[in-house]
């Protein structure tokens, strides 16, 4: 008999695993750097046994201090990033430590994917990276993803999934009565659906699948800065498969992934690293604990995902101050549905109760104006 996932999971013994990861999540600043050293090493020695390079994907401030420690510790590493998705501070220091700019997916015709066009076709990256997913295969129906979205309605997970109830497959109820609607009739129930799609699949398209590309083609796995400590989807496989992890599909070192913030910080200190405009300057508080003056995490602007979280003045205000043309843009004008009528992040932003339209007060908006125009498209 097929084995189902809460047997799989004992047999890995991923309990121990993650029970140990944590507790070194809790040593001290210099335990947990030699920690990535020796971590850092065994992975090039995983490389040069199974005749692979290495290199490091670079973003903002957590993996360009990675570059800069595996530089420090005598790892000569190139490194590559998606830089055009990033603000222009950090393209900026790209440039100047010597980063390989890769260009997003291409399409069918030959041309790279553009945001816009991922909106228009793939769907928008809205509320985290797992939900979209599930919306997405709620939105995509097939007769293979049955259980699947039987399990985002119901919590019910099938055989495969140990036959459990109330599992964390299913969508929270207040997404549940936003999107579940695709499912009324299989379930019974009366959820609505909104008059856009969904999707988790923008970072793969303009991230991932184009630094997968580059990596096959210089027969290279990835250094990645991951930390446990920022959570997600992320945290719980870096729980579960540790520092480095070679795998038949995927082969990766993340050596920073029992850090925390403060770690990172620290280290970026002790080695000097540039730290990109939009982050400010690395500063200690009152109470000892290190700080960005600015923007804490960077990422794409006119990303969706956590927006539900943030407060006003929210991403998409600060995309107003800076630049109200490229903002109009993309709340209204992106996409035209089937009846003609224009739309964008608007539309969204409206469905999920987040508001967009009013203007913020201006100071706080300068306050937290960390981008500059940006040159994406
Ligand atoms: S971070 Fe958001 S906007 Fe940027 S590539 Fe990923 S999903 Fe797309």
């Amino acid at each position: 008999m097929r084995e189902n996932v809460l047997e799989r999971s004992a047999r890995l013994g991923n309990d121990e695993r993650a029970r140990r990861f944590c507790i070194n999540m809790k040593q001290d600043y210099a335990y947990k750097k030699t920690y990535a050293e020796i971590r850092a090493r065994e992975f090039v020695k995983m490389c040069d046994e199974h005749g692979k390079n290495y290199h490091v994907s670079v973003g903002g401030l957590d993996s360009i201090t990675l570059l800069f420690f595996l530089r420090s510790i005598g790892i000569d590493a190139p490194a590559v990033s998606c830089s055009f998705l990033e603000d222009k501070s950090i393209q900026e220091i790209h440039k100047q430590i010597g980063v390989e700019r890769i260009s997003p997916c291409l399409r069918d015709d030959g041309k790279p994917w553009t945001k816009p066009e991922i909106l228009r076709e793939v769907g928008f990256p809205v509320l985290s990276k797992e939900i979209a997913g599930k919306i997405d295969i709620l939105q995509h129906p097939t007769e293979k993803n049955k259980t699947v979205r039987h399990a985002i309605i119901t919590g019910e997970t099938g055989s495969y999934g140990g036959n459990r109830k109330d599992t964390r497959m299913k969508l929270a109820e207040k997404w549940l009565h936003l999107f579940g609607g695709y499912e009324n009739e299989n379930e019974n129930v009366n959820y609505s659906k909104p008059n856009f799609m969904v999707s988790d699949k923008c970072c793969y398209y303009l991230k991932e699948k184009p630094c997968e590309d580059w990596a096959k083609e210089h027969n290279s796995v990835p250094f990645l800065g991951l930390m446990a400590s920022e959570g997600g989807r992320r945290a719980k496989m870096l729980k579960l498969n540790g520092c480095n992890y070679w795998g038949s599909r995927t082969q990766r070192s993340c050596p920073f992934a029992i850090f925390s913030r403060q770690d990172l910080l620290q280290l970026a200190l002790d080695l000097n690293v540039p730290v990109p405009a939009i982050y400010g300057t690395i500063e200690r508080g009152p109470d000892g604990v290190l700080y960005t003056t600015k923007a804490k995490r960077t990422g794409c602007s006119m990303c969706g995902f956590g927006i539900q979280l943030e407060k006003r003045p929210h991403r998409f205000d600060l995309l107003r101050e800076r630049n109200p043309k490229e903002w109009d843009f993309y709340m209204n004008h992106v996409c035209t549905d089937e009846n003609g009528q224009e739309y964008g992040w608007g539309r969204v932003l409206d469905y999920i109760g987040v508001p967009w339209r009013d203007e913020p007060p201006m100071e706080a908006c300068k306050a937290l104006s960390f981008f500059d125009d940006e040159s994406e498209e």
